[in-house]
């Protein structure tokens, strides 16, 4: 496998792999499917967070006062529509306090470049942390235009929450913005045609929502031009370093 930018971080902890595997699994219900989604976001999240930088505060126990710590930096949550949101509410119960916003994008089929088509961002940031949630990171299109997108509101830190990682999506958002840092509980084989994560867990969208459209929609159907031109590029990047 291609180098992997020192930004990536793959978790190690046996929690992550054994509930993956059973996310993974094609027989995995959506219901199971859901609560899976959110332990994972949980221990990814967790680890993610590690490095938030913390304020002294006082503060009185029952017994007497004493010096505490909290969170110095606001955090918004970004999740990318739709599989991101079945990580939103895990998220919100490790940060209660987090803010959420919504920017919905999708790839132009001429020019192949995201293009905005929700966003509510007011004028100036109002956190300093991001975290962009999207269980699968594929190719990295989305990734990168709403990381550019951050930035350019403001946001002094962004990070991404995903719960599989493609080495080509990896890649793609890294190139972009190398200060990125970018949390994954595996870091899978390789995209196929249709830019499904290979082996990956399918559609994470349709596993999560129980919306199974038929077998034109599968990820191991043939591929559509546009999207398996996308990936033989992303994949001739790859090779190239
Ligand atoms: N989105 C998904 O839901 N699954 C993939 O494998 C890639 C993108």
């Amino acid at each position: 496998m291609a180098e992997m930018p020192a930004s990536l971080h793959v978790s190690s902890h046996p929690l992550v792999a054994h509930k993956l595997a059973i996310l993974r699994d094609k027989q995995t219900e959506p219901k199971k499917f859901r609560e899976l989604v959110r332990e994972l976001t949980w221990l990814l999240g967790y680890e993610a967070m590690a490095d938030l930088t913390l304020q002294p505060m006082r503060i009185e126990t029952p017994l007497e006062p004493m010096d505490a710590q909290r969170l110095e930096p606001k955090v918004g949550l970004i999740p990318i529509l739709r599989a991101g949101l079945g990580m939103v509410d895990a998220m919100l119960e490790l940060l209660p306090t987090a803010e959420v916003w919504h920017i919905g994008l999708y790839r132009d089929e001429r020019t192949l470049k995201p293009v905005e088509y929700y966003n509510k961002l007011p004028d100036a940031a109002t956190v300093q942390v991001c975290l962009i949630l999207d269980p699968m990171l594929a190719t990295g299109g989305s990734s990168a235009a709403t990381v550019d997108i951050l930035k350019q509101w403001g946001a002094a830190r962004v990070k991404q929450v995903s719960l599989i990682a493609a080495p080509e999506g990896v890649r793609t958002l890294s190139r972009a913005h190398p200060d990125v840092d970018v949390h994954v509980g595996a870091l899978d084989s390789h995209l196929n045609e249709r830019g499904y994560i290979v082996p990956g867990l399918g559609d994470a969208g349709d596993r999560q929502f129980g919306t199974f459209a038929g077998p034109a929609s599968e990820p191991g159907r043939g591929p559509d031009d546009v999207t398996a031109e996308v990936v033989r590029r992303l994949q001739r990047d790859l090779r190239g370093g």
